[in-house]
């Protein structure tokens, strides 16, 4: 069984930390380097389920795409939920691992992930990093389906193959327009609408898209008669599979170098969404309200002093 540094040092290989953002907080958060792993756990959240799926299954290295501390803290007492993650994890002989932008940004990268298990061909990163002369790195992907789909299909193929969440796949645009070419970005996507606009490309599935940022990259398109489709799925179930990607990467790892370890993905569903109803058919919609009807006309008021 390898050292716990020896595997940490294979997953600083693939995703070094010094590529991930400035703000961000990635590495060992709780380990004994000499301490030995025989078993590794990958998923997206560090969140108390996700600790207890390493505590069952024997796990002695838990990975996640998310940090458990993006700012500093001054204490990790039980009694707050990350402190209860680090107590849990220490008490149990669990190291903790993040790798989070710098695996956004790798190639292949959780963008990658979320290509392939959409069935689409990554064509070249949405931003490069223009730190990589190969310019493979980098955030987000532009890919191209092998054969054209129409918005509604795509948006289908999405809840189909990717994680089921309570939310499923939101789509914005007309569903049947034909979809080309499509920028997929893994997490939180909206502050990529200018990098979209430029790859010209027909849609753009990420996560956490927000009314304003969606809204206006909607009218601008329409304006600059270049229509885009979004499609907006759950950020837990766009990050997942590169849990599946990442596992596959140390496994082969392990091989190479001849370790005793076994290579495990969480199966929890951390996405704090649970549940969804559909607006109700019965209840007409402000476009459709008959005249005196209960359904109301947001008026110019509703709009002042609206937060981002
Ligand atoms: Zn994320």
């Amino acid at each position: 069984m390898p050292r716990l540094s020896e595997v940490i040092a294979a997953l600083e290989n693939l995703w070094p930390a010094e590529r991930a953002e400035s703000w961000d907080a990635v590495g060992t958060v709780v380990g004994e380097p000499d301490q030995r792993v025989g078993r590794v756990l990958f998923a997206v959240d560090p969140v108390q389920e996700t600790v207890d799926e390493a505590v069952a299954l024997g796990a002695d290295l838990l990975v996640t795409h998310h940090p458990l501390y993006l700012r500093g803290t001054t204490t990790v007492a039980a009694s707050t939920f990350k402190g209860r993650v680090v107590h849990t994890l220490i008490r149990n002989d669990i190291a903790l691992h993040v790798a989070h932008t710098n695996a956004d940004t790798a190639d292949p990268g959780v963008s990658d992930a979320l290509a392939g298990a959409l069935g689409l061909r990554v064509v070249r990163p949405l931003v490069p990093d223009p730190s990589d002369p190969d310019g493979r790195r980098g955030l987000g992907r532009v890919c191209e389906p092998d054969h054209p789909l129409t918005v509604r299909e795509l948006a289908v193929r999405a809840a189909e193959r990717l994680p089921a969440t309570a939310q499923g796949i939101r789509a914005a645009g007309d569903p049947d327009a034909l979809v080309r070419t499509v920028a997929v970005s893994g997490g939180s996507g909206d502050s990529l609408f200018d990098h979209v606009r430029a790859a010209g490309v027909d849609a753009f599935l990420t996560a956490d898209l927000r009314h304003h940022p969606a809204s206006e990259a909607m009218e601008t398109a329409a304006r600059g008669h270049r229509p885009l489709a979004l499609l907006d799925a759950a950020h837990w179930a766009t990050e997942w599979p590169w849990c599946e990607l990442a596992a596959a990467q140390l496994d082969e790892i392990s091989d190479r170098h001849g370790w005793d370890l076994r290579v495990h993905v969480s199966k929890a569903v951390t996405d704090p969404w649970t549940a969804h109803a559909a607006s109700s058919a019965a209840r007409p919609s402000p476009a459709t309200a008959l005249p005196g009807s209960a359904a109301r006309v947001p008026s110019d008021s509703d709009t002042s002093g609206a937060p981002n």
